[in-house]
């Protein structure tokens, strides 16, 4: 059979359903797939030993085969031993881990390693005893490396595992694919003139030189290539799309200035300066009868939820609606809540209604009997009243875009907190109508800029980088371990406690870890430190806790106890993280610092900056690494969370970033995301290109790919 890069991966080999299990989970259904399955790193067979020449008392480096595993319990002791067999043309050797089976447990019978250790003699036999264990592709021989065809190439790639596939699997079925010249049917989604400008390598040249390079910068060459190609073929998406939506039409917003003026000033404080220009941008983007897609980026604190307000007020006014949507439950009946004070004054002849739609439940404010308060009702009836028009804001969380909300006249669509849903999502608010309502998305996530201009490059950004007044700078303390570092800093919460503030304790994880699970870390759990703090630390104290897996209605009796002072302190994983506002919780505890990013951090402390008292945030980490100490320092000294963003993306790589997940870039898009130059580049040349051939017939392959690209990432 003839394999081409359609070609279903199933008919690469015969496969069982673990390994057909597998592939689903490495995302690759087809030859084309195989080939975009880079290996996350190169290991290098330089000094390794075969396993005959081993001697007791050295530390060295072999490669093998994994022949037989065996976990369990040595004879004499509990302690967890796990043992296995290591085969290479030479001979064998045992491998033992004590106290470490779960190494083992990651390995599996047939995949090839590179082991170093010391070696120790155990009845004559030699064994490496808790060795280092690392994937491997093949068993390099004195020969040479029958592999790559001679002596002088000690790079070989290490591809990701999932159970059922093996590095060697992958690097074995691609093997096969070069030798039959499957990669050159692959067409090279760029343009050959963009390639040569920026002196890239073509796809086929990067394709063998990603899996099998020759040299470093073999490998490196071509991963840059990829990279570009990536971030090129998403500000092409983007600009695509940015294009389309400015050929559709919108609600042709004129504002009442003078009325939304007189709305602003029923406001408890005077808008920034920040907060005006913002607003200003939008109703601008409302004139313009085309329909806005504007992202507000503003620090936490900054004073977004007025914007938001101010433009809803405006949209009200000219009788159209509003959707409103956040990312948790808590947020969208607090977001509520502010909504109704903001608008329960207004200067309007009728009571502006809102509306609240979760998972759990939906409330109408006004009610009909009490005017002051919002009441429950069902959601067939908010359902109703959205159709017909007559509530004309609605706030709710991920529920709000089902198919069966449907609007009278959505013309305004605000999304909180954007990071946490995806552009999927986005969109398929957006496509509501026929008339595409204008499109608002405010984070607090400062993201990189690059970062930015790539997912976010269908959007127009508005920042908002001025802090409302009278607000003191958070004081941030990093406390180091021990029992005396950490009773000063209970002290002086007591003493906040004392004069009437609420505190924060946040912790990594909700459970005690599992004693079994030997990747079990020494931190802080939800569930014990609110025990432990309830009864030694606090007694005095009203000590709660709130986590994600509490019932909807549990969370917001807590989240309403808290609110209404009736908890002094709230012990929480970081589901606190986005927009919660109790403006009297002024100390923030973080346990376990160091196994959070810094822009996450920052966020967390944001909770407590709500006020015109002084703010704390305590960071307790047990890390001795000089490194861990100085990121963690960071948040002392950064001027706001945008530097502290770059600072991850630098040092800790794009894992730290919120919503990876859901941006759908691969770690080596990532990987370009640090390089301005190179997001610039792509997204000139992106804009280039459309504005050429804006529909894409020139470049076919080009056009195809991102056709299959859309497929992946809009399922
Ligand atoms: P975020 O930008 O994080 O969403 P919020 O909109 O929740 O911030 O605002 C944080 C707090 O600041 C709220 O209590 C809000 O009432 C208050 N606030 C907003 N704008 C101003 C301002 N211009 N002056 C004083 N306080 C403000
Ligand atoms: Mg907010």
């Amino acid at each position: 059979m003839t394999l081409t890069p359609n070609t279903p991966i199933e008919q690469l080999g015969r496969l069982n359903e673990d390994q057909k299990k597998a592939l689903h989970r490495l995302k690759i259904s087809t030859i084309q797939d195989l080939f975009y399955y880079f290996p996350n790193r190169y290991g290098d067979t330089e000094n390794a030993l075969s396993i005959e020449t081993l001697l007791e008392g050295d530390t060295s480096t072999v490669y093998g085969q994994i022949e037989k595993l065996d976990t369990g319990k040595t004879h004499f002791s509990k302690v967890a031993k796990a043992t296995a067999r290591l085969r290479d043309e030479t001979g064998t050797i045992t491998i033992t881990w004590f106290r470490q089976p779960y190494i083992a447990r990651m390995l599996e019978e047939g995949s090839v390693v590179k082991v170093t250790g010391k070696i120790t003699a155990h009845n004559k036999k030699l064994t490496f005893v808790n060795p280092k264990v690392e994937q491997a592709t093949s068993i390099p021989t004195n020969t040479g490396n029958p592999l790559f065809g001679s002596t002088t190439h000690t790079l070989y790639p290490v591809y990701s595992e999932s159970k059922g596939i093996t590095s060697n699997w992958i690097y074995h079925g691609l093997q096969k694919l070069f030798s039959e010249e499957v990669h050159k049917q692959l067409e090279d989604p760029i343009p050959k003139a963009i390639l040569e400008k920026y002196n890239l390598p073509s796809l086929h040249t990067a394709l063998i030189w990603v899996h099998n390079p020759k040299s470093e910068d073999n490998a490196y060459t071509a991963r840059k290539r990829f990279a570009f190609q990536e971030v090129f073929l998403i500000q092409l998406k983007n600009q695509k799309e940015r294009n389309k939506n400015a050929q559709n039409q919108s609600f042709k917003i004129a504002i009442n200035e003078a009325r939304m003026k007189e709305f602003v000033k029923t406001f408890p404080f005077q808008l920034t300066k920040s907060q005006k220009d913002a607003i200003q941008d939008i109703i601008e983007d409302f004139a313009s009868g085309k329909p806005m897609s504007r992202l507000v980026e503003g620090d936490v604190g900054s004073g977004k939820t007025a914007i938001a307000a101010a433009t809803v007020f405006s949209v009200t006014d000219e009788h159209l609606q509003t959707a409103y949507m956040v990312p948790t439950e808590i947020l969208a009946k607090q977001h509520f809540e502010n909504f109704i004070q903001f608008f329960k004054d207004i200067p309007m002849a009728q009571q502006v209604k809102i509306g609240l739609i979760t998972g759990s439940g939906c409330y109408k404010y006004p009610s009909k009997v009490n005017g002051e308060i919002a009441t429950k009702i069902s959601r067939a009836q908010l359902l109703k009243w959205i159709a017909n028009g007559e509530i004309p804001i609605v706030i709710g969380t991920h529920s709000l875009i089902q198919k069966t909300v449907s609007f009278q006249n959505l013309a305004y669509v605000i999304i909180d907190e954007q990071h946490r849903f995806g552009t999927v999502q986005r969109q398929k608010l957006a496509r509501k109508d026929d008339m595409t309502p204008h499109f608002l998305s405010m984070t607090a996530t400062p993201i990189p800029r690059t970062l930015a201009l790539s997912i976010y490059g269908d959007l127009d950004l508005t920042i908002v980088d001025q802090m409302p007044t009278g607000r003191k700078p958070i004081k941030t303390e990093l406390v180091l371990p021990g029992e005396k570092n950490r009773n000063v800093v209970y002290e002086k919460l007591r003493e906040s406690l004392r004069k009437g503030r609420q505190a924060y304790v946040i912790c990594p994880r909700i459970n005690e870890p599992d004693p079994n699970k030997q990747t079990a870390l020494n931190v802080a759990s939800v569930k014990a430190e609110t025990k432990r703090l309830k009864d030694t630390v606090f007694p005095n104290w009203n000590v709660e806790m709130l986590h994600s897996k509490m019932k909807p209605d549990e969370k917001e009796k807590v989240m309403k106890q808290f609110e209404n002072h009736e908890i002094d302190i709230l012990v929480s994983t970081s589901v606190v993280e986005v927009g919660v506002n109790v403006p009297n919780a002024t100390t923030i505890i973080i346990e376990g610092a160091e196994r959070f990013g810094l822009s996450q951090l920052h966020q967390l402390r944001g909770r407590v900056l709500r006020s015109t008292h002084q703010a704390y945030a305590y960071l307790f980490s047990d890390t001795k690494t000089e490194t861990s100490i100085n990121r963690l320092k960071a948040l002392q000294s950064a001027k706001d969370g945008f530097e502290l963003a770059e600072y991850d993306l630098q040092f800790r790589g794009s894992g730290e970033l919120y919503g990876k997940k859901q941006w759908g870039i691969s770690d080596l898009g990532m990987e370009a995301i640090k390089n301005i130059k190179m997001v610039e580049f792509a997204r000139k040349e992106a804009q280039k290109l459309l504005k050429k051939d804006p529909e894409l017939e020139k470049h076919a392959s080009l056009r195809q790919f991102l056709e299959q690209k859309e497929e992946v990432h809009f399922e």
